[in-house]
């Protein structure tokens, strides 16, 4: 698939630097949650979880990696490909003229950024969402990342982990970024044969193909509380439904009840637990 995009060097990604991704800016913040006013430095020692009510805010990839593995065993291995708009696509924009000003902005390639890191020493592989990225589209260049985390798992056999922020499919790669779906799970396929663990961290909003494909196929699924997590968005689907949903409704621990997904994981416990199912299935 490869004749799909094209790799270019960019010596600005290869030396990201992983700062703290934090977009929140002035002294004080009210909570979208429950009203209080809170202290925007506390609440990023906080890791962006509202002290007073627990509300959990999106954070950046940048945080989410800094949250989850060990310090200095993080190694970039994203391929900086960059799609090559086999459509020819365009809207208002056209689609090359819209993925240059995604990495303008947010200074990546595509949606995805694949590394391997540490998890309490343990290595592991790992795929991570970029919601800013055109909203963590998938695309040809995202299945084809995705893909090669997993298979760098079955290189190395260690475990993989998939964190995913989505909105879905990337309409401007019409058929080909529904096609990612069924390549992803091939390769998916093969660390269940090899009884490799996978853990998928979905996280707030994982939507459409993603959520249909494999964010939902760890072999432990895990959330936050309070993340947005289903196909069709709730207002597509109140309106052609033409009835109220109840409430909670694609909310995690609706879904917890339901059983799609395993577990809703406080962010503060997020590491420890991740770190004790990769322990626990690699042990079996
Ligand atoms: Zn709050």
């Amino acid at each position: 698939m490869s004749s799909w995009f094209e790799k270019i060097e960019n010596p600005k990604l290869k030396n990201t630097k992983r700062s703290k991704g934090s977009s929140l800016t002035g002294v004080w913040k009210k909570c979208t949650n429950c009203k209080e006013i809170l202290s925007t430095e506390k609440l990023i020692k906080n890791n962006h979880v509202c002290p007073n009510c627990g509300y959990h805010y999106r954070i950046s990839w940048k945080d989410r990696v800094d949250l989850l593995f060990d310090k200095n065993s993080i190694e970039i291995l994203s391929s900086n490909f960059s799609s090559l708009d086999p459509l020819k696509f365009k809207d208002k924009v056209a689609y090359t003229e819209k993925l240059k000003t995604y990495e303008e902005r947010t200074g990546e390639k595509d949606s995805v950024i694949r590394l391997s890191a540490k998890i309490d020493d343990q290595l592991v592989s790992v795929a991570v969402m970029n919601f800013s990225f055109m909203g963590g589209s998938m695309g040809t260049v995202c299945g084809e990342e995705i893909s090669r985390a997993f298979e760098y798992s079955l290189e190395k056999n260690i475990p993989c982990i998939v964190i995913s922020a989505s909105g879905g499919a990337r309409m401007q790669e019409g058929i080909l970024s529904l096609m990612q779906m069924a390549k992803t799970l091939s390769v998916r396929k093969k660390l269940r044969e090899k009884k490799i663990p996978y853990i998928s961290i979905l996280t707030d909003p994982t939507t459409g193909g993603v959520a249909a494909s494999f964010a939902m196929l760890g072999d432990v699924n895990i959330t936050e509380p309070n993340s947005l997590i289903g196909f069709a968005g709730p207002r597509v689907i109140e309106q052609s439904m033409r009835q109220k949903l109840p409430e909670g409704f694609q909310k995690s621990e609706f879904l917890k009840e339901r059983g799609f997904v395993d577990q809703v994981i406080h962010r503060h416990e997020l590491k420890e637990k991740v770190s004790f199912f990769i322990k626990f299935l690699k042990n079996d």
